[in-house]
């Protein structure tokens, strides 16, 4: 199955793909991590994609497909994966089934609200080493803070800056949010709250996954 997450930055798609990898074995594909890595590999294109992310608009399509199209080929995707941020507009949906065509596609969006959205990005810290997510309050100055699971330094991002949020917002709201009609013209959307805990939206993530696994067996019944 090819688990695809959508939903405004900031609503839980990293963390939610870390905790389904966790729990059903799909590896979580983040094409912001894959854009990171290549900006922080400093080649030409590396650059372009900085400059795109640092102003909170999105990479050329053809680039992030590439990075994606590599990805999924690795051995640990052949019987599924989860996409975090990818796609994010309507012809990154179209490009990713020809790539891919043989996976069933589902689709999970993790809805919240515009207030939420500000409110976490800007207290979101990242592992430097292995991009761990952290939210930080202000009482808990997170320079002195180190990652739990690696010991790397912690930091916020460029694009978690409010003037860059407000730009990633409407970006989302302009672009990805069409891929809503989308997939339910297809039959394939699904939608959970995200406010709320991160256990709290995991359960809800969990049941329709296992819904989906029963509809898929009582099919093949
Ligand atoms: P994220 O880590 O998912 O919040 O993504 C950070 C930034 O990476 C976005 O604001 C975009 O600039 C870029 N980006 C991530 N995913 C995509 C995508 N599928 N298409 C184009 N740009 C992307």
């Amino acid at each position: 199955m090819r688990l695809i997450l959508l939903g405004p930055p900031g609503s839980g798609k990293g963390t939610q793909g870390d905790l389904i990898e966790s729990k059903f074995g799909f590896p979580k594909i983040s094409a912001g991590d894959l854009l990171r890595s290549a900006v922080k590999q400093g080649t030409p294109s590396g650059l372009k994609v900085k400059r795109s992310i640092d102003r909170g608009v999105l990479v050329d399509d053809s680039i992030i497909l590439e990075m994606i199209k590599k990805r999924i080929e690795g051995d640990d995707c052949r019987n599924g994966y989860t996409l975090d941020g990818f796609p994010r507009n309507v012809s990154q949906a179209e490009l990713l089934e020809k790539a891919d065509p043989e996976l069933e596609e589902t689709v999970i969006d993790i809805r919240i609200d515009d207030k939420t959205v500000v409110k976490r990005l800007s207290s979101r810290y990242i592992c430097s080493e292995c991009n761990n997510i952290y939210n930080i309050r202000e009482a808990d100055p997170a320079d002195e803070k180190k990652c739990g699971r690696c010991g790397g330094k912690l930091v916020q991002r460029e694009d978690d800056r409010p003037e860059v949020i407000k730009k990633r917002l409407a970006v989302y709201h302009n672009e990805t949010e069409k891929l809503v009609r989308y997939y339910k013209k297809k039959g394939i959307y699904k939608a959970v709250n995200g406010e709320g805990r991160i256990n709290e939206v995991f359960q809800r993530i969990c049941s329709l996954i296992n819904e989906i696994y029963r509809q898929g067996q009582e099919c093949e019944a």
